[in-house]
């Protein structure tokens, strides 16, 4: 049964062999994600030749750390109670011990303001900053518990100046390059600067690389539209989001950005927590299903496993429960008669789309096909969010491992064709030989008469015995 939302996983070398990753990929994981704060090249690489060894369908993310400030790896935990008063300073080196909290982030003492409020350990322990000095803000701790070393710090609402991508960031872009990957999802993007950082990087290496901006904190979501106009997609990355703005906002936030992401024709993912239960058990709380419900029914093009799939113990049955989640969800949506959603643009592509998923609602159409050269046809065609499924042949591996991400198509390879009954004559037979479409059924093509560089020109509504028949 066709699943039209795509699933990201995040994989770790510690549990990545290729029976296991088999095993995702069959149970309806689209996308590969290697989160690069907890690996190194070694690790990454290990991940990366299992899934290759898999599919050459599966798109592979590269999910930086971004710009983050941590308590200092060195002196020792701080054992704190609420009401207790710290100093915290701005050091990398600094040993932490007694009232002194060091963190890695020099700049802090002169950017955060006194009644600012301070979140350590994925927001675990709140300090408050009741006064300042050039050294160090002094700071009242709101909830007891232990400061380890090396844990986050989130200070929601405040404009921390650090530089978007680290050292060890731009090292993962030059190695996603390297290794012909197909996303970089940036963390923490605040502003259109920090995309365009990256596409500097890609740009200069020629790469095809798409960048998915990942959306957590108020100044990325304040900026939402600014960032859309030059990502490729977007992550709503609610782990940190959740920290830095209050959780009850979360939903509404993702509804909206969920809605312009559509309306501009970009990917969007929803991540973290969808599963959190599975990590440690086998069956999901309600409240988890219906979370993933209510993402299918906002319509987005992928949702995502963190902890459940890197190191849960029930990591398969994760994504099974997503499959289902969204095959049983699927089906009930009902299809947004006049295609408003989407922005049209006075784009040909973007309304011969449009036309096809309305065409697709008067006819008994089995299937879309259509051909793309840089994954963008197959993407209009995927905003639409048509019920029928988008056969994609790409002339590119890279665009169509890309296509993973987008809902409803099932991307396929094939050598570029020189003439138009050629093309639809070999893209019938590719997608006969998954044998799923019959000689009697109708079938929708959008093509390029002028060769895939010109774009899409025509749509036509044929059966498929004529298609075949004309290629030959
Ligand atoms: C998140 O914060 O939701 C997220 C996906 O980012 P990370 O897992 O890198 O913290």
């Amino acid at each position: 049964m066709l699943k039209r939302t795509k699933i990201v996983a995040t994989i770790s070398d510690k549990h990545c062999d290729v029976e296991f990753l088999q095993k995702l990929y069959e149970a309806g994981m689209n996308v590969v994600r290697l989160n690069t704060a907890h690996q190194n090249f070694d690790q990454a690489r290990a991940v990366i030749d299992n899934v290759r060894k898999v599919s050459d369908k599966i798109a592979i993310l590269v999910d930086t750390k971004g710009p983050e400030i941590r308590t200092s790896s060195f002196g020792e935990e701080l054992n704190v109670s609420k009401g207790d008063k710290i100093k915290l300073f701005g050091n990398p080196n600094g040993e932490s011990k007694g009232d002194s909290l060091y963190v890695s982030y020099p700049k802090i003492v002169a950017e955060v303001s006194i009644g600012s409020c301070i979140l350590i350990d994925d927001g675990d322990i709140e300090i408050i900053v009741i006064d300042k000095t050039e050294e160090y803000l002094h700071c009242q701790v709101d909830n007891s518990g232990i400061i380890k070393l090396r844990k986050s710090i989130n200070i929601p609402n405040v404009h921390i100046n650090l530089p978007s991508l680290t050292e060890k960031d731009v090292e993962f872009v030059k190695f996603a390059i390297e290794n012909k990957l197909d996303f970089i999802a940036h963390s923490f993007v605040r502003k259109k600067e920090d995309v365009i950082e990256i596409k500097k990087i890609l740009e200069q290496f020629n790469s095809s690389i798409k960048i998915i901006a990942k959306i957590e904190n108020q100044q990325g979501v304040d900026n939402i539209d600014e960032i859309l106009d030059h990502t490729y997609g977007v992550m709503v990355a609610r782990g940190d989001l959740g920290i830095e703005i209050s959780a009850e906002k979360i939903p509404i936030i993702q509804r909206r950005i969920v809605k312009k992401c559509i309306e501009s024709k970009k990917p969007v993912i929803i991540a973290t927590q969808m599963l959190h239960t599975m990590i440690e058990h086998p069956r999901p709380t309600r409240a988890e299903i219906s979370d993933i419900a209510n993402a299918i029914y906002q319509r987005v093009d992928a949702i995502m496993l963190s902890g459940e799939t890197a190191y849960g113990a029930y990591p398969i049955e994760a994504v099974k429960i997503m499959t289902r989640v969204a095959q049983e969800v699927e089906v009930n949506i009902e299809p947004d008669p006049k295609q408003k959603l989407v922005r049209i643009n006075n784009e040909i592509t973007a309304t011969l789309a449009r036309s096809a998923v309305r065409a697709c609602a008067n006819l008994p159409i089995k299937a879309i096909v259509i051909d793309t050269l840089s994954g963008r046809t197959g993407r209009y065609l995927a905003a639409f969010r048509g019920k029928i499924p988008v056969y994609v042949m790409c002339y590119k591996p890279q665009v169509m491992r890309q296509l993973a991400l987008s809902y409803g198509v099932l991307a396929e390879y094939m050598e570029p064709r020189t003439t138009r009954d050629h093309f639809l004559a070999d893209a019938m037979a590719i997608i006969e030989d998954q044998s799923k479409l019959q000689l009697e059924d109708l079938v929708l093509v959008i093509g390029g008469s002028f060769g895939p560089r010109d774009g899409a020109s025509f749509m036509e509504i044929s059966k498929v015995k004529n298609l075949v028949k004309n290629g030959k």
